[in-house]
């Protein structure tokens, strides 16, 4: 029997778990510690094999969750920080200095546009946006000299426009500038952002991975290129994550791909219900036809995962509350990728292409209840809202 597992969702399964090292215990277990002893002056003076010294660098948990979220991005190395805009901000901070140019998708999470805002420019790095379904050749238009780097999120927040990430690499080595990609909503399982030329993919593990809406961490997975020197910036910006915090993404990215897997299912559904009622202008879902990027994520996708929006057009704000004040099994809170389904009225915020649809946007993340139930309170809503399902 061939014992490598082959397929990603087996490997996800086993990747980084050392049980012979904790009495046989499946799951590698927390530890807690800070200080971590020396066998030997041989080891404490680095002439003697020691994995763990002082445990802001690792300890067994953390360790067993880097080896996993590696095989997950196809990895050659990745860190781990406390959430997800700390490792946003960790990349950043790693590949830019002093009088180097950004160009940043104007579709990228808010705090992102705010960190480039009130943090980058305050040490003299010119931040520049481009809007995200401009051409590769307007894009290009913008590189300079100082160019160092371009920092795309594929689909955007909120309003799920698609990056030709693989376009983009190429573009970006043969201007000798990097490509980080924020790769939140692929959760790492649906699209490799490394697999496609980019120097960095980067994600909130809060949502999909960690899956339980319990902890909140972040990750940036990188190439062999960039591994040791993104492992020194990681260790000099302390921003260790905790041991509970790494124990409980690791439980949650061991049953990630079978989540993802109903988590898509009930979406898809749901999608294609919304998209059928009368009173919704919009629904913005890769997985319909409709979308304006479903070739381009039908060829880079394995799959979709339960986040999209949809478009109420004559809805007023008394109506919309009387609609969420109310529900019963859909929460209003912001994250996704929980086990739970979360209904926000969503406001995107741009630099430079303004959002200009009409009507009140919606983001709906379709959780693991049944879709029966999700479908039955939503429609209560509707009827709340003044329209007849
Ligand atoms: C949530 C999110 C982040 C920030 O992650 P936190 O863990 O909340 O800090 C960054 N990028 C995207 C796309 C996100 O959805």
């Amino acid at each position: 029997m061939n014992k490598t597992p082959t397929t990603k969702e087996t490997q996800l399964l086993h990747a980084g778990r050392t049980s012979e090292a904790h009495f046989g215990a499946v799951n590698t277990p927390v530890y807690h510690a800070s200080t971590m002893l020396y066998p030997s002056l041989a080891a404490f003076r680095g002439k003697a094999p020691q994995r763990f010294g002082y445990a802001r660098g690792g300890t067994p948990t953390s360790q067993s969750l880097e080896e996993a979220i590696c095989v997950l991005e196809n990895a050659a190395e990745a860190v781990l920080l406390p959430s997800g805009v700390a490792a946003v901000n960790l990349c950043f901070m790693h590949v830019c200095q002093a009088g180097d140019h950004v160009l940043i998708v104007d579709t990228a999470y808010l705090p992102t546009h705010s960190f480039c805002e009130h943090v980058l420019k305050k040490f003299d790095i010119e931040i520049e946006y481009y809007a995200p379904r401009q051409s590769l050749e307007a894009v290009e238009a913008k590189i300079k000299p100082n160019t160092k780097l371009i920092f795309a999120e594929s689909p955007g927040s909120l309003t799920f426009e698609l990056q030709d990430i693989p376009a983009l690499a190429k573009l970006a080595k043969k201007h000798d500038v990097f490509l980080a990609v924020d790769n939140t909503f692929s959760a790492g399982h649906l699209f490799k952002p490394l697999d496609h030329g980019a120097d960095f993919s980067i994600q909130s593990g809060t949502k999909y991975i960690s899956g339980h809406a319990d902890c909140l961490f972040g990750l940036v997975a990188t190439n062999e290129k960039h591994a040791n020197q993104l492992r020194r910036t990681h260790k000099l910006f302390g921003q260790s994550i905790g041991p509970d915090d790494a124990f409980l993404a690791l439980r949650g990215l061991r049953s990630l791909a079978t989540r993802l897997h109903h988590h898509e299912t009930s979406g898809n559904e749901i999608a294609h219900w919304i998209n059928s009622l009368p009173f919704i202008s919009k629904v913005l879902h890769l997985g319909l036809e409709s979308h304006p990027d479903h070739e381009l994520w039908k060829r880079d996708f394995s799959g979709t995962n339960g986040l999209f929006g949809f478009i109420m057009p004559s809805i007023d704000d008394e109506k919309l509350a009387n609609m969420l004040d109310h529900m019963e099994i859909l929460g209003m809170g912001f994250s996704f990728g929980g086990y739970e389904s979360l209904l926000i009225p969503a406001e995107p915020k741009r630099m430079v292409s303004p959002w200009t649809e009409p009507g009140q946007l919606m983001r709906l993340h379709v959780g693991l209840e049944s879709v029966e139930d999700i479908k039955h309170d939503l429609a209560r809503g509707f009827e709340r809202a003044g329209f007849t399902v």
